[in-house]
């Protein structure tokens, strides 16, 4: 599969991903080669990563345990110390080997210690090749609230090898799948409708599905690095699936959700507010409906769970001058952005999607 070009760093596939950190390593002086993985990747993805890296540097692991809940700043500290303890200097380059949390947390720490060293994201679920790991975001939790803390920075290169696939759990495939589909609601019709030609979601044969969906992530990126218009279309489902995902992060008479499995509830929620606003008709609205439920479990409501999720969004990132702002599906595969919503159709969203 071809590169892709991001923003001053390339995107590589399979292969020759390989070779060109190989490459890489090989043309720049670097002092000293991290890499940085959690408790998963260190035993299912750095066994099959390791045999391909071809360099003379010497090599440090640093991991951390595995979960949303270690994507604080508690863990970086740790790290921006074990960094020091080993000598790590602004030469050093380290790799990102994991999911979003890793490339997420992983890409702050580099971007911060002594002021900046090099970094190259690996990632390792189907959520960090869609999403994580293409567009510069960095960061880290602040308590229950997602993603507050973080830095806008990219890395030298990408590197997505699918075979890392192989190992991931089945609920965490399908919680990648809700940011590709979301990339086809927002940007490429007939990018959906190939989801909706599927039989069944067979994840073995991704593999174009997933370079397409990082195009389109791309595409968005470069044309709005720093979020000041089309980029925001990428929060689409975000606005309230963040704000669900961080309520049911902390009550502990909830399940936690995955991170896609939220975004999938805060897409269908979201269509409706783009029905409401005749942004996309009544039959649009019901396909989005009917797939994302076929592929996700309902997600049960209470009555008294709606006015703190309601609450949260107040604390939503894309809000500005406090009033809260939703990107939009206008019709399948396109956007409008600075959307409001009064709360009480927010309300009907929720009763409708008991439906
Ligand atoms: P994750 O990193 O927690 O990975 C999910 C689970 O899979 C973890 O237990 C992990 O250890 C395990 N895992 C990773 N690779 C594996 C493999 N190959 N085999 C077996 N197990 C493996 O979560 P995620 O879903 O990858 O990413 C979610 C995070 O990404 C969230 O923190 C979210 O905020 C962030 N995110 C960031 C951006 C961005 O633009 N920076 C975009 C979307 C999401």
């Amino acid at each position: 599969m071809q590169s892709i070009q991001a923003n001053n760093y390339p995107i590589h596939f399979n292969e020759n991903g390989y070779e060109a950190l190989n490459i890489h390593l090989k043309e720049n002086n670097y002092s000293k080669l991290f890499i940085i993985v959690d408790s998963n990747t260190n035993d299912f993805c750095l066994p099959k990563f390791l045999p391909y890296l071809e360099t003379e540097l010497s090599i440090e692991i640093i991991e951390f345990d595995a979960g949303e809940i270690n994507k604080n700043i508690d863990t970086c500290v740790e790290i921006w110390k074990v960094l020091t303890e080993l000598g790590a200097d602004r030469k050093s380059i380290i790799l990102n080997l994991g999911g979003g949390v890793v490339t997420d947390l992983g890409g702050f720490v580099a971007s911060t210690f002594k002021r900046g060293v090099t970094f190259i994201h690996i990632p390792t679920t189907l959520l960090s090749m869609v999403d994580a790991s293409v567009g510069g975001k960095n960061g880290v939790d602040l308590g229950n609230l997602k993603n507050q803390i973080g830095v806008i920075n990219v890395p030298e290169m990408v590197l997505i090898d699918t075979q890392f696939l192989e190992t991931v759990p089945q609920n965490e495939m399908r919680s990648g799948l809700a940011e590709m589909l979301k990339h086809g609601l927002i940007y490429d019709k007939k990018y959906w409708e190939q989801f909706l030609e599927l039989k069944a979601i067979d994840f073995a044969d991704f593999d174009e599905l997933i370079y397409r969906s990082v195009e389109i992530k791309n595409e968005i990126v470069l044309q709005d690095p720093t979020e000041k218009n089309i980029r925001k279309s990428l929060n689409f489902g975000h606005t309230l699936g963040h704000a669900i995902e961080s309520y049911f992060l902390e009550n502990s008479n909830k399940t936690t959700l995955l991170h896609g499995e939220a975004i999938a509830v805060g897409m269908i929620l979201e269509s409706y507010l783009a029905l409401h606003k005749n942004l996309i008709s009544i039959t649009e609205y019901s396909q989005i409906k009917t797939t994302l439920k076929a592929i996700y479990d309902d997600i049960v409501f209470e009555v008294s769970d709606i006015d703190p999720i309601l609450e949260l969004l107040i604390h939503d990132k894309k809000n500005e001058y406090g009033t809260i702002q939703f990107a939009l599906i206008h019709g399948i595969g396109s956007i409008k952005i600075n959307q409001s919503v009064e709360n009480e159709v927010i309300l009907d969203a929720f009763n409708d999607y008991k439906l």
